[in-house]
């Protein structure tokens, strides 16, 4: 294939055929990201400097592919790697975010595990989570959790 050839090459939406292999990428990504650096506590603007700084690492592995016989594997390293600086945002918000918490709600005897496990469900269906109705049916199955204790 030519470098024009690929360049103007047209991809159809899987519709995130392999998220099941991402999301465990996402995870060990996750690892890496915490063995390097550590637990860092940054500003929002700082965590969305970081995820932009990856995004043009995916540019560049994109241009590498099209222009310089670049692997296409790095594309893919590279964009699991925004999509982890993505989610920690979308995560530290959900922490965070002064919502408010469902009566009898406690950080302390609140069953997370419970929660993770039905949020992974969702995640499926909308993997990204920047519906506002996600957050209200968090909340809910919070208090849905709570009751059943
Ligand atoms: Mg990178």
């Amino acid at each position: 294939m030519t470098e024009r050839e690929k360049e103007l090459e047209e991809y159809k939406d899987t519709r995130l055929k392999y998220f099941g292999l991402f999301k465990s990428l996402i995870e060990s990504e996750n690892e890496c990201q915490l063995d390097k650096w550590g637990i860092q506590e940054r500003t929002l603007p700082e965590w969305l400097m970081y995820a932009t700084e990856e995004f043009g690492e995916l540019s560049e592995a994109i241009s590498e592919y099209i222009y310089r016989d670049g692997m296409p594997r790095a594309i893919i390293e590279e964009a699991i790697q925004v999509v982890t600086l993505c989610l920690k945002i979308a995560d530290m918000i959900m922490e965070n975010a002064n919502m408010e918490k469902p009566e009898g709600y406690t950080k302390t005897h609140f069953p997370i595990g419970k929660l993770k496990a039905w949020l992974r469900e969702e995640a499926r269906k909308y993997f990204f989570l920047t519906d506002i109705n996600i957050f209200i049916e968090v909340l809910d199955k919070i208090a849905e959790i709570e009751k059943e204790g």
